[in-house]
């Protein structure tokens, strides 16, 4: 028999996907240079020289096992053990490979994550504006996915809303920051609020409570921005990181998830993920691309563009009497629709072929999400189409 679940989840497809699918059809229309297409946060610029150049030694190395074979199924020793290193080095907590555990990008890195810390009816926290995808990752473990309102004035944690809404079933609560889709980076002193919070609430509990940190814009973050690493701050921390947006491979489907090394199941949660890629099917991400991962660990792609596409947009844009809060990072901008109906102003925006995100489904209704990864010549240009736009609502 057909799935009721998944065949009903076919009426409520991704909005993004859905505009990204229409701006492909409109480029062939008018040209891909005529559309602005601020849709899809799909990485735009080239993976690092030195990943190719040792994706090909390795493709062209005769050892095919060690690199067309089955990978182990927490990942390739030495992968994990460099991984580690290098969130040793950089964060000075003392990761060892059984802390880490190798996924396909961040989105496996969560299956994983939420699988080990969540039994069926246990809530998880969460807070608006969100990844979207988060409701589908949490609803598939059968806990139950609680969304804190956003505070709109800086987009950091509503926290008088999130503690009227925690309660003692709350088990995880799942932040990303940077964050997608406001571009705002959580700062110290958020992290360090919503950690007293939590080791308040274990004690008050008498139960565990997990900080899933999802962290795959972590590179992205610009001048001066204050960004702390998470795990630094409650011992209870399971970071999923993704090389994604980093080194701009998100087709390659790589990440990983690392548990606090001071977090007493460290060790446990890493087998467990083990065990439960065996009931979900997501096992044993590619050898090659680990391997090649591996190599370039402290490196990232050219991101600098992505600061340089900011500042155009947020300049622009407040000049044209947008009100948006300003990026720390990542590659997306969140301002204010010119009207309640964040919708019916995406779709008027069309007719400027700009392609604009409504933020309903992000938890905040009367926002939009652009994601500028997109060429700087381009986002220059599509200012010329924010002014018609702006006009219509003068
Ligand atoms: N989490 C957030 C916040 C994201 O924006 C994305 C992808 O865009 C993911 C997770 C999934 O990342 P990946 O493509 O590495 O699985």
């Amino acid at each position: 028999m057909i799935a009721e679940e998944f065949k009903q989840m076919l009426g409520q497809k991704s909005v993004i996907r859905e505009l990204a699918e229409y701006a492909t059809e409109r480029a062939k229309q008018i040209g891909y240079e005529n559309v602005f297409d601020y849709s899809l946060g799909n990485p735009s610029v080239p993976v690092p020289q030195a990943f190719t150049d040792k994706l090909v030694s390795l493709a062209s190395s005769k050892d095919s096992m060690a690199v067309h074979g089955y990978s182990p199924s927490l990942g390739i020793t030495s992968v994990r053990e460099k991984v580690a290193a290098s969130l040793s080095r950089r964060f000075g907590l003392d990761y060892k490979k059984e802390h880490i555990f190798m996924t396909s990008g961040a989105a496996g890195a969560l299956a994983h994550a939420l699988r080990a810390v969540t039994e069926k009816g246990d809530e998880v926290i969460t807070f608006a504006p969100f990844f979207p995808e988060y409701t589908p990752y949490v609803h598939g473990t059968g806990a139950i996915l609680k969304v804190v309102p956003p505070d709109t004035d800086t987009l950091q944690i509503n926290f008088d809303a999130f503690e009227k809404m925690f309660s003692e079933k709350v088990t995880v609560v799942l932040i990303n920051t940077p964050n997608n889709p406001s571009g705002v980076v959580y700062s110290t002193e958020t992290i360090q609020k919503l950690a007293d919070f939590l080791v308040q609430k274990e004690k008050e509990y008498g139960h565990d409570i997990y900080l899933i940190s999802d962290e795959p814009y972590r590179e992205i973050v610009f001048d001066r921005v204050d960004a702390p690493y998470t795990a630094n701050f409650y011992t209870n921390t399971i970071t999923c990181y993704s090389f994604s947006k980093s080194l701009s491979l998100p087709g390659e489907r790589i990440g990983y998830v690392a548990v606090n090394p001071k977090c007493p199941d460290a060790a446990l949660i890493i087998n467990m993920c083990g065990q439960i890629s065996r009931v979900i099917g997501h096992n044993c991400p590619p050898s090659l691309i680990q391997l090649a991962v591996a190599d370039v660990i402290d490196l990232t792609a050219d991101l600098s563009v992505y600061e340089t596409n900011m500042n155009i947009l947020y300049d622009g844009l407040t000049n044209l009497g947008f009100s948006c809060v300003k990026p720390g990072g990542t590659f997306y901008i969140f301002p204010k629709a010119l009207e309640e109906d964040a919708i019916a102003f995406c779709k008027r925006a069309l007719k400027y072929d700009l392609i604009l995100v409504p933020a309903d489904s992000f938890g905040c209704p009367g926002y939009f999400r652009m994601a500028y990864c997109i060429p700087t010549e381009k986002v220059e240009r599509s200012l010329a189409a924010f002014e018609k736009l702006a006009k219509d609502y003068q």
